[in-house]
């Protein structure tokens, strides 16, 4: 059913200060930095491989990603794995007994389906699917 790892998300408090270590130190490349504001958060992207990481900001003390950040500090927030057919791997995964948080995809900043499977279900890891798109290109 996954058929790779899409993006490991890591909350951040500033992600200009977290660059000094992703970009600098590591000397990972940036490909994109974005303001999401209907989810209250500022996102910047790190290809690695396949990969890349996600440093999330939260820009609203509303957001979900605030309110993480608040209760566990800075760290990893979740894992995304591509699937083929993310109405069919939900079917599965519900079928398997996890706990859903979007029992329907929505829809993601890059037009992407996605959707989130509660960490209670997941020994603590919150997991994002996201369905592949024709071509592999985040937008
Ligand atoms: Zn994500």
């Amino acid at each position: 059913m996954f058929t790779g790892v899409d993006h490991i998300a890591i909350v951040v408090r500033d992600i200009q200060e977290a660059l000094k270590v992703y970009r600098d130190a590591l000397g990972l490349e940036v490909s994109e930095i974005k303001e999401v504001p209907d989810q209250g958060v500022r996102v910047a992207f790190l290809p690695v491989g396949e990969t890349r990481l996600e440093l999330v900001q939260p820009t609203s003390e509303e957001s979900g990603v605030a309110r993480f950040l608040e209760k566990r500090g800075e760290g990893i927030h979740h894992i995304c794995l591509k699937v083929r057919d993310i109405e069919a791997a939900l079917k599965q995964l519900s079928k398997a007994g996890l706990k859903l948080i979007d029992e329907k995809p929505r829809i993601g900043i890059h037009g992407q389906k996605l959707a989130f499977v509660h960490p209670k279900s997941l020994c603590g890891v919150l997991l994002e699917l996201y369905e592949e798109q024709e071509g592999g290109s985040y937008g």
